[in-house]
């Protein structure tokens, strides 16, 4: 009879960057954790142990994402927990952190207690919560933030909002620092954005749309970066789009700020020119259909340059993490005008294949994608996770590396489906996602191989 809670994962390449490890593997798990890895598959004594054959594909720690909107409470026709997690599973990911732009805004105790409560009935993956630094996100007062710490979240954000005030940034940063968490700045100084729905150049002159330059960006960062260095405390920066960005991170690391930095599959992967709605093809004539609003992004999708500089300071380590940035919207918000189509794009599901396009052309590293991916926000988070080390959750992302794909939005989990990835042919697929030694997500296996 085989035991339930005793799960071996067989003969796949285990990459596990925090341990080092990058071998074909069996992977045993008991009770929900890892019990051990045995180096030599075809060793392992497999009696009363369930077994997965994971020949051909990759075993990956689970994914862990640091910047999720669940939009739970308060905007459940675009995501619940439910449906967010059940998103995140079937993008590998076993960890999420979810911001705190919910209604009402999770600056009270009562709101985040209240999200960690639920996540726990309905999520079918772990969901971490992210307080708010300030009361309702309005950039005047310090939400509680000792009180949030209390309560679980594990860093404070805005998102979607600029701190504006820097005295109130100094300030939440010397808070931050006394609870041991980081603040994450959505860094937009909105003055310079001046209302413009996409980055400033040549694709929002062609349409006619006001564009925000990269500057709008690359001053707050250097703002944050110099108040985090005045204050001697933690800076997590999110969604880092533009070069001035990248190269202001580098130095404040050099000069040792102790400041780590996220980009978003779509900024790794995606320009401007997709904002013309032909899946990054520039049109010869602008006709009727000649935007997509679901390429709406705060920060908008950069030019070709700053993508380039994005992937570079991903490889070398200057930026730390991926993190999607997942914005579920309805179609209501989707179906008008670019003007008035609310930013965000619905990430989850593709985030790993779109980057891994990136790996197969080898501008990154597998090895480093999937160190973004797990061990790096782990440490960041500080928490026993992104690791298939022995007593860890038992949290496994099972990878088929060649199998091709086409984005279908009709079958994501999401309850949105707002992504310019529509009808584009991927390569690599999740094809399991186990939680604490249970599986969440399989896929049919209608995956087509490539020969
Ligand atoms: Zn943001």
């Amino acid at each position: 009879m085989v035991a339930r809670n005793k799960l071996a994962i067989t003969g796949g390449r285990v990459i596990d960057p925090g341990e080092e490890i990058d071998q074909i593997s069996d992977v045993l798990i008991s009770n929900g954790r890892i019990e051990k890895i045995t180096l030599r598959t075809g060793e392992s004594k497999l009696d009363g142990y369930e077994v997965i054959d994971a020949t051909g594909m990759i075993i990956s720690p689970g994914f862990i994402d640091l910047h999720t909107h669940l939009r739970d409470p308060g905007q459940e026709w675009k995501e619940t927990i439910t449906s967010g997690t059940h998103a995140a599973a079937n993008g590998g990911f076993t960890t999420v952190c979810a911001m705190p732009n919910t209604d009402p805004v999770q600056d009270s105790a009562a709101t985040v207690e209240d999200v960690i409560r639920r996540s726990g009935v309905d999520g079918i993956v772990r969901v971490l919560p992210i307080g708010a630094i300030s009361v309702g996100q309005r950039g005047k007062q310090l939400a509680p933030m000792g009180e949030l710490a209390d309560a679980g979240v594990i860093g404070f954000s805005d998102d979607g909002n600029p701190v504006e005030d820097a005295n109130l940034m100094r300030q939440a940063l010397a808070y931050s620092a006394e609870v041991g968490l980081p603040v994450i700045n959505h860094a937009e100084d909105k003055k310079i954005a001046g209302g413009g729905v996409m980055t400033a150049g040549l694709v929002a002159t062609r349409l006619g749309l006001a564009g925000a330059p990269n500057e709008a960006e690359t001053a707050m960062v250097a703002r944050d970066l110099y108040l985090a260095e005045l204050t001697e405390t933690r800076l997590h920066i999110p969604h880092i789009s533009t070069i001035g960005s990248i190269e202001v991170l580098r130095s404040a690391k050099d000069r040792g700020v102790d400041v780590t930095a996220e980009v978003t599959p779509h900024h790794l992967t995606l320009n401007e020119e997709w904002v013309f709605g032909l899946k990054g093809e520039v049109p010869s004539s602008v006709g009727l259909q000649s935007y997509d609003t679901n390429t709406r992004v705060n920060p908008p999708l950069r030019s070709k340059a700053d993508v380039r500089a994005l992937i570079d300071a991903l490889r070398e380590g200057v930026i730390d993490i991926i993190a999607t940035d997942h914005a579920p919207h309805a179609a209501t918000d989707k179906v008008c005008t670019y003007n008035e189509a609310a930013p965000g794009i619905n990430v989850l599901e593709t985030a790993f294949s779109s980057v891994f396009a990136l790996v197969n052309s080898k501008k990154i590293s597998l090895v480093r994608l999937i160190e973004s991916l797990t061990t790096r926000p782990a440490s960041i988070l500080g928490r026993d996770l992104g690791r298939l080390r022995k007593g860890f959750p038992a949290d496994i992302t099972l990878i088929h590396p060649s199998a091709l794909w086409v984005v279908d939005p009709s079958t994501f989990a999401s309850k949105s489906v707002n992504t310019p990835l529509a009808g584009v042919e991927l390569r690599g697929r999740i094809v399991r996602t186990i939680y604490q030694g249970k599986t969440v997500f399989q896929s049919q296996p209608e995956v087509r191989k490539n020969g």
